[in-house]
């Protein structure tokens, strides 16, 4: 079989490669939060301008029509050009936000705000989860209440990723508390300026503050910025969710061939670490893990740039990839003990950022149990795990007090 870029793929490929090396600045130099996300709507409008932003999308959209292939080797290209990061920083804005206006919205809704996403004009958040309320995304106590044209909305939620540099949010919230849990929900656009709407940054370990809590107080919500029906929140939310799995499964490299190299470079024993057979055998092993995945993924990008929205399968490439990641960043780091302090010590803490961050992986966009539940239930078939409260009111099932 002959994976080689066709005549078409390799001028196609050329002309992203040309484009973005005429086009790539420097976003390292100022890598506050803040500033960061200057550079990733810039590095969107750029992107918009040159016609290479959104191509998968309709053109009316601000898209470029174009084929699921070309929207692989642009990103092939970006990744190469090391201009990645800023569209992994959109992901939840392209990738799950304006995928999920983009199936369940209106035409109001798509024409008021794709075309804003699309010049970089709109970052996005994603106001699903809460304090008691992650894995159990039905189980929200976020209410909204309707009042008029506009609808109320008091809670909390948590864990809310770049909140403070976001112009609006996915929200799903319990209209109606004596309906069963999954059916007394409704999703909402919401305005991070609104009045009522608080952010309060998360401090983490590292210094930063990637997430957030973010509180309602007497929020107000038009009607025009609901999401599908009254009472549908949870169809609505699946898709959010399903296009997150995949979202997430293909913006995390699977390192192989910079374990490759730091194999090649590390010595071991007499000679370097790479001629080594039990290093040999591990990276072998990875090879079959990261091709498998990387076709995968290509699979699953072909499906959405098609427009359909990614099954439970999106699961699948998610919890493979978390787990072994995780694994071979492990025997990554050991590599660089084995060099001795020269290497361990050599200031590169990007292999030591990305072991500490791979265990958030496995918990965002659903933890591995989670996925091995939706794996089993609707990808192989098994029974269902037991969800006594599944058909009882809300305000009827203890917890939810
Ligand atoms: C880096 C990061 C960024 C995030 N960004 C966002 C964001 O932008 N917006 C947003 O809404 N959320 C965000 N999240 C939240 C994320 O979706 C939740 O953390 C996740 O769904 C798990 O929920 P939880 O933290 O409440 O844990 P819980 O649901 O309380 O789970 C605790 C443990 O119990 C296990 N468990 C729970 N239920 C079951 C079950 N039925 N069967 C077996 N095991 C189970 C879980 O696997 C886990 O190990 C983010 C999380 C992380 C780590």
């Amino acid at each position: 079989m002959n994976f080689d870029d066709s005549a078409e793929e390799a001028s196609f490929r050329a002309a992203a490669g040309s484009w973005l090396s005429a086009n790539k600045f420097d976003y390292r130099t100022s890598r506050t939060s803040e500033n960061f996300f200057d550079a990733v709507r810039k590095w969107q409008l750029l992107k918009h301008e040159g016609g290479w932003g959104c191509l998968h999308w309709p053109k009316e959209y601000g898209g470029q029509d174009a084929a699921p292939i070309q929207t692989l080797i642009f990103a092939q290209e970006e990744q190469a050009a090391g201009m990645a990061m800023l569209s992994v920083a959109n992901t939840i804005t392209i990738g799950m936000a304006a995928a999920t206006i983009m199936h369940c919205g209106n035409s109001q809704q798509k024409q008021r705000h794709l075309p804003r996403i699309a010049r970089g004009e709109e970052v996005w958040c994603q106001l699903f989860s809460e304090p008691a309320a992650g894995s159990d995304l039905a189980g929200i106590k976020t209410r909204a209440v309707r009042d008029g044209d506009d609808w109320v909305i008091n809670g909390q939620k948590v864990w809310t990723s770049y909140a403070q540099y976001s112009d609006y949010g996915i929200l799903v919230a319990r209209s109606d508390p004596s309906a069963a849990k999954h059916k007394g929900l409704t999703f909402f656009l919401v305005d991070m300026k609104s009045p009522g709407l608080e952010v309060r940054p998360i401090k983490q370990a590292s210094g930063g503050s990637d997430f957030n809590e973010v509180y309602f107080d007497n929020v107000r919500i038009p009607d025009s910025n609901r999401v599908g029906e009254e009472g549908d929140g949870w169809r609505v939310s699946l898709t959010t969710l399903m296009n997150e799995r995949a979202a997430v499964a293909n913006i995390f490299p699977t390192d192989f061939e910079q374990v490759w190299n730091l194999a090649r470079e590390t010595p071991l024993n007499e000679g370097m670490a790479i001629e080594d057979s039990a290093v040999r055998s591990l990276l072998a092993d990875w090879h079959v893990w990261s091709r498998g995945l990387k076709n995968f993924g290509m699979r699953l990008q072909s499906d959405m740039s098609q427009g359909k929205v990614p099954g439970p399968e999106a699961s699948i490439c998610k919890l493979m990839l978390g787990a072994q990641r995780q694994t071979y960043l492990s025997e990554a780091l050991d590599l660089m003990d084995f060099g001795g302090p020269a290497l361990s010590n050599s200031g590169d803490a990007g292999w030591h950022f990305a072991y500490l961050r791979v265990i958030a992986n496995r918990i965002e966009g659903g933890s591995d149990e989670i996925l091995r539940n939706i794996i089993g239930e609707r990808v192989l078939g098994l029974p269902s795990e037991p969800r006594v409260d599944k058909n009882t009111p809300f305000n009827a099932i203890p917890t939810a007090l």
